[in-house]
């Protein structure tokens, strides 16, 4: 029985949350027989029935800008360091570690436009940790050493700037604002 690595369910879960309303007609991990014909692709269950890789619909209900954005996000979290990410197609366009995860041409007979594909490494399989989309974990790291959540167990909540914990909310005010 195939399944999807435990990274790929984690980040298609992510996503679903972030645009619940999404077209998922273009969605897709295990390889259909035609694929697994051709032989290789991170779509085909390897020995143990693990698949790793995902294609979601470049459709995601917003602005067409939010898929490059999306995409970006994702590219710019696996070029911080979460190896769990092999590489990125989308719109004629590879992204991987070769040349510190530029986009870079992709020449296969697929252009990736109508969803986009991430293959996962095998640190993915069982490693279902959330991804940092955001960045909001180095930003913190950054800015504070990442004490605030200590600090606000230990000291009074007044001590903390209010800014910094609106930041923090999950209400997405930085995109809107940005993409605005
Ligand atoms: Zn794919």
């Amino acid at each position: 029985m195939a399944k999807l690595c435990k990274a790929g369910q984690q980040l298609r879960e992510q996503i679903d949350d972030d645009y619940p309303d999404r077209d998922r007609k273009s969605d897709g991990w295990v390889a259909d027989a035609r694929h697994v014909a051709k032989g290789t692709s991170d779509h085909i269950p390897d020995a143990r029935g693990i698949v790793r890789a995902l294609d979601i619909d470049a459709n995601l209900n917003a602005h067409p800008e939010e898929t490059y954005a999306l995409v970006e996000k994702i590219r710019k979290c696996a070029k911080r360091g979460d190896k769990r990410i092999k590489y990125i197609i989308y719109d004629g366009k590879i992204m991987s570690s070769i040349l510190g995860w530029k986009r870079r041409k992709y020449k296969g007979a697929n252009p990736h436009r109508s969803h986009f594909h991430i293959s996962f490494t095998t640190l993915g399989d069982n490693d279902g940790k959330w991804f940092d989309l955001e960045g909001d974990r180095n930003e913190r790291l950054k800015e504070d050493g990442g004490k605030l959540g200590q600090d606000l167990h230990r000291n009074s909540p007044s001590d903390v700037p209010s800014g910094r914990l609106g930041c923090r909310c999950n209400c997405k005010c930085g995109s809107s604002i940005s993409l605005a």
